[in-house]
């Protein structure tokens, strides 16, 4: 084992991330496994969890190649339940997946992008917490990190289903972490900004978003990096947020502050 994260000490722990394989998902993972976990990566591109489970196992950390779609359940039992019996046991799991459809006239979008932009950003999120759950509540301890986004605490023109999706993660988040909280599992969700992701690359090449007028959104007047949000998920993962319980944590460089 090769730990290389000088602030937190995973040795010996397991953790599960969804979307493991781009941005922010990959952020985690790579950081949960230099803090010294084993992790199991989901993702739905095969060949993209492959290589990042590869580069990983290269650098001598423990990984799992997970190819899963989140927005089917028995995929997403299927993709826990393996990284439980491979690393016996379960303690983090940051479920991130998702996916952003391009801006639509609310009064304009088709019921099919609606669903799937809520079978993937919300159920997934459900049936990831719903089956890790599953192994904390036997285990008596864990913690898990929801996905969710600025969109999830404010709202947006053009994007009215992936905000709802975001809000709904936030109510995921507290119910959830309202049950658990006093059976050893604490539930959160981190709100990102504008991060600069493969999925914000693509929103800048379709002209769906200006990256100067993205940065000048707020405080600190930059996009985000993914590294900057899988400090705050290993924070909520740690003992370090041992009080810490369904909050919805915006790491946002100050979007939300206006
Ligand atoms: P990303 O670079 O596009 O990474 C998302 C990963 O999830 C990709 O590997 C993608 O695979 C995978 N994925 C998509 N659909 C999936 C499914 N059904 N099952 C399993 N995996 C699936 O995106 P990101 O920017 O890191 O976003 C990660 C999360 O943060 C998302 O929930 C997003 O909504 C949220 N978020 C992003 C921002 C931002 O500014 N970037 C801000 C707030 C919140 P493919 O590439 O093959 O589709």
């Amino acid at each position: 084992m090769n730990t290389k994260n000088p602030t937190y000490d995973f040795t010996g722990k397991v953790a599960f991330v969804t979307g493991a394989s781009s941005g922010m998902g990959l952020a985690a993972a790579r950081a949960f496994a230099e803090a010294g976990a084993a992790v199991g990566l989901a993702d739905i591109n095969e060949n993209a969890v492959t290589a990042a489970v590869k580069d990983l196992t290269d650098a001598e950390y423990q990984a799992l190649s997970l190819v899963c779609d989140v927005s089917d359940e028995a995929q997403v039992a299927a993709a826990v339940d393996r990284t439980v019996e491979t690393f016996g046991r379960l303690d983090m799991a940051y479920n991130n997946a998702g996916i952003m459809p391009p801006p639509t006239d609310a009064a304009d979008e088709p019921a099919d992008q609606f669903d799937r932009v809520q079978n993937i950003n919300l159920r997934g999120i459900w049936a990831a917490m719903k089956h890790e759950l599953r192994h904390m509540r036997e285990q008596g301890h864990g913690a898990i990190v929801n996905c969710s986004s600025l969109g999830g605490l404010v709202g947006n023109p053009g994007r009215a289903a992936y905000h709802a999706s975001k809000h709904g993660v936030i109510g995921l988040t507290k119910s959830a972490a309202l049950e658990y909280g006093s059976r050893g599992v604490r539930i959160n969700a981190v709100c990102p900004g504008t991060i600069s992701t493969p999925m914000v690359d693509t929103m800048l090449a379709n002209g769906e978003l200006d990256s100067d007028q993205a940065a000048a959104g707020q405080a600190i007047d930059r996009l985000g990096t993914a590294d900057e949000i899988a400090q705050a998920v290993l924070w909520l993962s740690s003992t370090g947020a041992s009080y810490v319980t369904g909050i919805a944590l915006p790491v946002d460089g100050g979007y939300t502050a206006q």
